[in-house]
């Protein structure tokens, strides 16, 4: 069946091949996270059936608990917002990887609460590589020392970096900020010595600037589902 979400994921996974074509990556090193944050189940079901879509992103706990029960089982869902510390135990039931960890607290928090509940979950720590204010993240000269405390975190797979650019009209101008979670991500190997560390960055208006500076995880939703109301 040809839908609207199914041509959009369409038009989106060739963009993703061209990018990685231009960079020399393979398109099985770039996942697709559809963001879903204030989609409905309905919609979500359609980008399973119609788009085969299989990894889903959420950045509120509350809406997500909602919603995952009202949608398919058998895909993974991810949390991409802030989270908070007292939402940890609901997120490490609910989540298969969370994104933006930024804080000792908070990596604290998801171990012991994955523990609890018996399961092994998978975490980005996100960085915030501009500076601003305005952005949650670590901040790259405390990157290290956050990294080897999530390295010793029993339940938790410390498996990427995670950031997010400033808003920026032109997607080519967030290139030195991926450019730089790139070099962090080095530095970060060498000083952890942990080898398999991926980068999650990249949304809809800047994904293929991403991937051609090394993302991969992808976080996409409104290219999927159209503009968020
Ligand atoms: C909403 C959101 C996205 C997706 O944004 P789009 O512009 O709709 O692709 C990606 N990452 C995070 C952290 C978000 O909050």
């Amino acid at each position: 069946m040809t839908t609207e979400i199914a041509n959009n994921v369409d038009a989106l996974r060739q963009r993703i091949r061209q990018a990685c074509e231009r960079a020399g990556r393979s398109p099985d090193d770039v996942r697709l996270v559809a963001v879903s944050k204030t989609r409905s189940p309905e919609q979500i079901g359609e980008a399973i059936a119609a788009a085969g879509l299989t990894v889903f992103g959420e950045s509120r706990v509350q809406e997500a608990a909602q919603k995952i029960e009202h949608c398919p089982s058998g895909v993974a869902w991810h949390f991409i917002g802030h989270l908070q510390r007292n939402k940890a135990r609901p997120a490490a039931a609910l989540f298969d990887m969370v994104h933006a960890v930024d804080s000792l607290p908070l990596l604290q928090a998801l171990d012991a609460a994955a523990g609890e509940h018996g399961r092994c979950l998978d975490i980005c720590l996100q960085v915030n590589v501009s500076g601003e204010a305005s952005k949650f993240g670590v901040t790259p000269d405390d990157l290290n020392e956050l990294a080897a405390a999530a390295a010793s975190c029993r339940n938790l797979n410390f498996c990427g970096l995670m950031t997010i650019p400033p808003a920026v009209r032109n997607p080519d101008d967030a290139r030195p900020f991926f450019r730089h979670l790139f070099d962090l991500r080095q530095s970060c190997r060498d000083a952890v010595g942990v080898t398999n560390l991926g980068l999650s960055m990249g949304m809809s208006h800047d994904f293929e600037i991403a991937i051609e500076e090394g993302a991969n995880w992808i976080r996409v939703g409104s290219a999927i589902f159209g503009r968020r109301t």
